[in-house]
């Protein structure tokens, strides 16, 4: 099967009647790089940018920040490169940076919410990602958007910066696209809206069905509760991607559903664009997407949506389509 998949490496990511989609890697550093090559991605559809902070004694200048986003959008050699901006609360902490305490750090100040108390620490980041910009192609997403005035606002920051860099005569890639994550199920519901303000959207899963489900995504005595499969998470996700789609817009998906064999399918038929997963799932899920045909599916994304009532009849529904075609 290994063998079968190596094959696939330099091929495009296609479906068995031809329709074409775009299977990313998910990345850490830039470290990371080889292993997107190694397996053919068609772009990096996540760079997680706060291990840049927490691999670090304090916090990394503009210039460290640069060299490291430019690194990886010239590796990618014009294909599109995803960078998110910092996502440090929750579980991910730097020892340098002395946080107030929480209660719920999941629910408290995390991601997008941090960079906008801490904004001097944000527009650096701005600065760092506005100036790599121009070595490829690149999209700067927001995570953990939950309202249109946070997005409004770190929009606006990032415009202010670029127009100082401009005005400075420094140089702005003409390809900048600007998204946001869907992680946060206000966000999903509220898509439409979101849609006509971003370039992208990039549903984040982890998170998404952890504050979909009210389970924390890493206590395993509430493993039970968090179900990728579960049709409320899935009617947020085709919201979600029919949103994007009504308002001209793209939409991806970075979270570990989009290289689970069973969601696969569903998100195929709903028509997601774009998929991004640990650069080790991406030829196996290329295999897979080659034995699929978009005709055969049409009907699949209503009937985990509407009809399925459980996760569990999610399951059997993929596994008895899939069992169909062999
Ligand atoms: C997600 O939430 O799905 C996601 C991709 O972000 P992270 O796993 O870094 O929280
Ligand atoms: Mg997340």
């Amino acid at each position: 099967q290994k063998a079968e998949w190596a094959k696939l490496k330099d091929k495009p990511s296609v479906t068995a009647d031809g329709k074409k989609f775009t299977i990313a890697a998910n990345i850490g550093t830039p470290n990371d790089m080889p292993g997107v090559h190694e397996n053919g991605a068609e772009a990096v559809g996540l760079y997680r940018t706060e291990f840049l902070y927490m691999d670090s004694s304090d916090f990394p200048t503009e210039d460290d920040q640069f060299e490291a986003y430019k690194a990886v959008i010239e590796g990618m050699k014009g294909k599109q490169v995803i960078i998110r901006t910092m996502d440090i609360g929750g579980d991910k902490h730097l020892d340098y940076w002395d946080l107030p305490q929480e209660m719920n750090p999941f629910l408290g100040v995390r991601a997008i919410r941090l960079s906008l108390k801490n904004e001097n620490i944000f527009r650096t980041q701005l600065r760092a990602l506005l100036r790599a910009s121009a070595y490829g192609k690149l999209g700067i997403m927001f995570p953990m958007i939950g309202t249109l005035a946070e997005l409004r606002q770190a929009k606006g920051i990032l415009n202010e910066e670029k127009d100082k860099l401009i005005k400075k005569g420094v140089k702005i890639g003409d390809d900048l696209q600007v998204g946001m994550m869907i992680e946060v199920p206000a966000a999903a519901i509220l898509a439409d809206q979101f849609a006509k303000e971003v370039d992208f959207f990039s549903i984040g899963t982890n998170d998404l069905i952890q504050y979909t489900m009210a389970a924390d995504r890493g206590n395993d005595n509430v493993s039970y509760l968090y179900q990728p499969y579960n049709p409320s998470v899935l009617r947020l996700i085709k919201h979600t991607i029919d949103s994007a789609h009504e308002n001209g817009i793209w939409c991806g998906m970075c979270g570990e559903a989009a290289g689970d064999n069973t969601m696969f399918p569903i998100l195929l038929s709903m028509g997601l664009d774009e998929y991004s997963m640990s650069a080790t799932s991406i030829l196996r899920i290329r295999s897979l997407m080659k034995k699929l045909s978009t005709a055969d599916l049409k009907e699949l994304a209503n009937q985990a949506c509407y009809v399925s009532e459980t996760a569990e009849d999610n399951e059997k529904l993929v596994n008895d389509f899939m069992a169909k075609l062999n």
